[in-house]
């Protein structure tokens, strides 16, 4: 299956149970296709998820004691209530604060003594990003604890995120098609995402040729349901790219184990031959943090007849534009092998984004419409 299947079945054809058997439905904003992907649930399709988000809090190493901040919104996408769920399971107290407001989020992480909270990875950089501004130190807080997913993510973020919010912070990986998170968290090894392998089977195949790939290759992750009710999704491909592994985990979790996901098959781009992740090129921003704020746009566009990628930063305050760039160029040449422009503006006059952040745009087929 893929996700054209739950395009062209739009919105109840695939369905395996009497609607009326149904007793809710999420569903993504619809961005990448014209419809939104919808995820629809029977009763026991729910306390599976509920469970599954609860295992993940675990897993981080959340117990009923914790205080629980949700940052994403208990509305239609299905983050926000995976983990409402999955925290009353656990049985720690729960606080479905919901997006944006970040300072009022920051006093109700210390009014509250939260030590736990569940945000988007950018809004974790927001969240620090807020701390700097109003000198809000890690320990004036309680936090331990951050579960960050729903976009990619570099390493960098999450040395950042840790070290400014003084938490540790762990990649869960889902989507709506396969209830939304749950499928898969980092054990407090940090090293890998455990895929729940007794609720999903995973496979990785090459996304050209289809072909299954072996163990400790990368290609894209095909996920199947052992147990969703309402729809579940055989072999789906996911248009993820990662690396799976049988390895078992210090941590005395088996089952299959996953790298962090690279990208999406769609966000991958090939540059005068170079397989090009937009994650490649926010690791080496990030590696110089103290030059650069958290802020960036890719562009992939068209010079003449050659695709060329420009990438936007802004420069923290008192620093060297000038030698900042060429600190960049330099690192993503050795990075990618590709010469990139790098346009430098000052602190805060790269657009701000609340949510899903948009980082990256390929206007190569719109040659007139970029000019820098
Ligand atoms: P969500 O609300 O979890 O983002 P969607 O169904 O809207 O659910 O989007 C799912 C997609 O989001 C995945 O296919 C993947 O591309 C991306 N995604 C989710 N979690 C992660 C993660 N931890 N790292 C990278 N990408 C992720
Ligand atoms: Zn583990």
């Amino acid at each position: 299956m893929e996700k054209q299947d739950f395009l062209d079945s739009f919105p109840f054809q695939l369905l395996c149970i009497p609607n009326e058997d149904i007793v809710r439905m999420h569903a993504t904003s619809g961005t990448s296709g014209h419809r939104p992907t919808c995820g629809f649930y029977s009763q026991k399709d729910l306390d599976d998820w509920s469970y599954l988000c609860a295992r993940n809090l675990g897993a981080i190493g959340m117990t009923k004691k914790d205080v629980f901040q949700n940052t994403t919104s208990s509305g239609l996408f299905t983050g926000g209530f995976g983990y409402a769920q999955g925290c009353t399971v656990l049985g720690a107290m729960l606080i479905p604060f919901g997006p944006g407001l970040t300072s009022r989020q920051l006093e109700f992480f210390k009014i509250f003594k939260v030590t736990a909270f569940h945000a988007i990875p950018s809004f974790g950089l927001r969240i620090a990003q807020v701390m700097e501004e109003e000198d809000i130190k890690k320990d004036d807080l309680y936090l331990k604890f951050a579960i960050l997913g729903a976009e990619g993510w570099a390493e960098s973020t999450r040395k950042t995120i840790e070290e400014r919010l003084g938490v540790k912070a762990y990649d869960n990986w889902g989507m709506t098609e396969a209830y939304g998170p749950g499928p898969s968290v980092e054990c407090q090894e940090q090293n890998g995402l455990h895929i729940w392998s007794d609720y999903f089977f995973p496979e990785v195949i090459d996304p050209k040729t289809g072909d299954f790939l072996s163990y400790g290759e990368t290609g894209e992750l095909v996920i199947t349901s052992l147990y969703k009710e309402a729809a579940p999704i055989f072999r789906y491909r996911t248009g993820d790219i990662t690396t799976l592994y049988t390895s078992e985990c210090p941590c005395g979790r088996t089952g299959f184990i996953m790298d962090r996901i690279k990208g999406r098959q769609d966000d991958m781009k090939i540059i005068r031959g170079v397989n090009i992740y937009p994650s490649l090129i926010e690791e080496e921003i990030f590696n110089l943090s103290k030059f650069f704020t958290d802020i960036y746009l890719i562009t992939y566009h068209t010079v003449g007849v050659m695709d060329t990628i420009t990438v936007k930063v802004e420069t923290r305050p008192r620093i060297d534009k000038n030698s900042a760039k060429k600190k960049l160029q330099r690192n993503l040449r050795e990075a990618t092998m590709l010469g990139i422009n790098v346009i430098v503006s000052d602190p805060g006059t790269l657009p701000r984004q609340e949510g899903k952040a948009i980082r990256y745009q390929d206007l190569r087929d719109r040659k007139d419409k970029f000019n820098g």
